[in-house]
């Protein structure tokens, strides 16, 4: 570990390298065990270099964005920890949104608002980054990613550079090529529409206030943990279960929205994962419908 720690130290300054760091300060559910090298890099280059660097001496990398819709399990994650939250520039240049991966899709929101252009008021409380956005092919309210991404700069599976248009990442629900394939996103760009100004914001107040009003915001979380089954609700399936409230160690089933799980004290990933499993055979066994985790689950036990 440690030469690699002082190889990786010729790639990138030591302080975008952190050790043996607790990941749960890098999940939404405040839960997690420790990654063995944590790194943080600031430009396309340093990403691929480490990439490179990752490859050529068979060191599994994991790539991590805002961490909202993960649970690390409590055993961590070996090898490098790649965290591109560092590079968040974003730019406009006629009605196209150009984001670096680790921008919060939020953000970029707020900034298409900031310039008057329609067509991501859906992603205004989605608290992602890009990467992780084009990953999930993240939705809400109606609109997707898809609807409004025309390409994405990503590093394929030999750590090279690549443009793939929309079609090539053939995004569908919750699905993409990007998933699939395990390219790594540093850059998305967005085609949107010029809109009045308050209409988009009008929009986006209203998608606040609803999301306010119907998710657990209160507590740590990391979303909905189930993917929708074909013609049902997983938060209804849940509720019709009469699981709201069902608690293992410190995770909860939400008693706001039943398609969350809160931590609602010191949960542990370990109490996550039983409460998942437990969900997932009570509703099963009730309606017969498999549950399928949305949530990315990563690490040792
Ligand atoms: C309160 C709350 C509300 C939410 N509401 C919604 C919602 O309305 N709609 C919705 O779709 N989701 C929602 N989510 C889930 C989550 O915000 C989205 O799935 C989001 O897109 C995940 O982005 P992230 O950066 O946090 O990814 P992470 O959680 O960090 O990672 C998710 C996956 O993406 C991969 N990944 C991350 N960055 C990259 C990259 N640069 N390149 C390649 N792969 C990458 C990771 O390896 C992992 O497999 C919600 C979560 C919370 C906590």
């Amino acid at each position: 570990m440690k030469t690699i720690y002082n190889d990786l130290t010729s790639i990138l300054n030591a302080e975008n390298i952190k050790t043996n760091e607790p990941l749960s300060n890098y999940t939404f559910t405040k839960t997690g065990g420790k990654g063995d090298l944590i790194i943080t890099p600031k430009t396309y280059q340093e990403v691929q270099n480490v990439y490179k660097y990752s490859l050529k001496h068979n060191i599994p990398t994991t790539i991590l964005g805002n961490g909202s819709n993960l649970i690390i399990k409590d055993g961590g994650i070996r090898g490098i920890v790649l965290i591109l939250t560092t590079m968040n520039n974003i730019h406009l240049s006629n009605n196209k949104i150009k984001a670096q991966s680790g921008a919060g899709i939020i953000e970029v929101s707020r900034f298409a608002l900031k310039n008057s252009l329609s067509g991501l008021e859906f992603a205004c409380g989605i608290p992602g980054s890009i990467g992780g956005a084009l990953h999930m092919n993240a939705g809400a309210y109606g609109g997707v990613v898809s609807d409004v991404l025309q390409e994405a700069l990503v590093l394929d599976t030999n750590g090279d550079f690549l443009t793939l248009s929309k079609n090539e990442m053939e995004l569908d629900y919750r699905k993409s090529s990007i998933a699939q394939n395990g390219y790594l996103v540093l850059e998305a760009t967005f085609g949107l529409t010029p809109g009045k100004f308050n209409e988009i914001k009008t929009k986006m107040d209203d998608l606040t206030f609803l999301r306010e009003s119907k998710q657990p915001l209160e507590y740590p979380s990391c979303g909905s943990v189930f993917k929708r089954p074909p013609g049902y609700f997983a938060g209804k399936l849940i509720q019709d279960s009469g699981l709201q409230g069902k608690q293992i160690g410190g995770a909860q089933v939400s008693k706001k929205h039943a398609g969350f799980i809160v931590n609602v004290g010191s949960a542990t990933s370990t109490d996550y994962l039983k409460l998942i499993s437990y969900i997932q055979n009570t509703v099963n066994a009730k309606f017969g419908v498999v549950l399928e985790p949305e949530v990315k689950i990563l690490g040792e036990d």
